[in-house]
């Protein structure tokens, strides 16, 4: 709601999603601190960025760099023209369910970007899988990933689905994109894409 005031008032229609976007959690953290953890993102008083929850109880202190996302397999000159997701919520709290759908909202806009949601994994090019690995979803997921058309990605979003979070156990899968936070804030979701497919630098 803040934002629509804001937007309204600045004529601010869409982010503009270049460096000069910054926020302070999550962004990045550094320094050293032997706090203990609640999810053991620190290991010998470092940080360890898939585990963290950004809860902001230790001494690391945020550099409001956005860039919190692991590319494990580049896809250039793939899904340029258009990258279909199709998410999958495994056992989320809720709160990387509305950031991801924040990012086909006016103020993000990733349909300008050519990225697009399917609303059935045949015709989706990657899985976007949100929240910790839960029994009764696993079979789905697999379902879901195979009626998908080759080529096709499997995209971790969230610290739950990475490293199980501050609630539960991992996916124990390879994500080809690991989009990290809790939950990642839309801006990092769509850099972390234009990346894998080349499209910034
Ligand atoms: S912000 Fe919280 S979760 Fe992240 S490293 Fe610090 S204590 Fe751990
Ligand atoms: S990563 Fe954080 S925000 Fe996302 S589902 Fe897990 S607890 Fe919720």
């Amino acid at each position: 709601m803040m934002w629509f005031f804001k937007g309204i008032k600045k004529r601010i229609k869409t982010e503009k999603l270049n460096d000069k976007y910054k926020i302070k959690y999550p962004s990045a953290l550094e320094g050293k601190s032997d706090y203990k953890c609640p999810t053991d993102a620190i290991e010998d008083q470092k940080w360890v960025k898939e585990k963290c929850i950004f809860c902001e109880k230790c001494d690391l202190k945020p550099t409001y760099n956005q860039d919190l996302y692991n590319i494990n397999n580049n896809i250039p000159g793939l899904f340029k023209k258009s990258f279909y997701l199709y998410p999958v919520d495994s056992g989320t709290c809720g709160a990387c369910n509305t950031e991801f759908d924040t990012i086909f909202s006016p103020q993000y806009d990733a349909n300008r970007f050519k990225i697009f949601l399917s609303n059935t994994p045949r015709h989706a090019d990657a899985l976007v899988i949100m929240g910790v690995y839960t029994e009764g979803m696993e079979k789905i997921i697999e379902n879901a990933y195979d009626a998908m058309p080759e080529p096709k990605l499997l995209i971790g979003m969230g610290a739950c689905s990475i490293s199980g979070g501050i609630i539960g156990e991992k996916i124990g899968k390879k994500f080809d994109i690991e989009i990290l936070g809790c939950p990642p804030s839309p801006y990092t979701v769509i850099n972390a894409i234009l990346r894998a497919r080349g499209d910034v630098k």
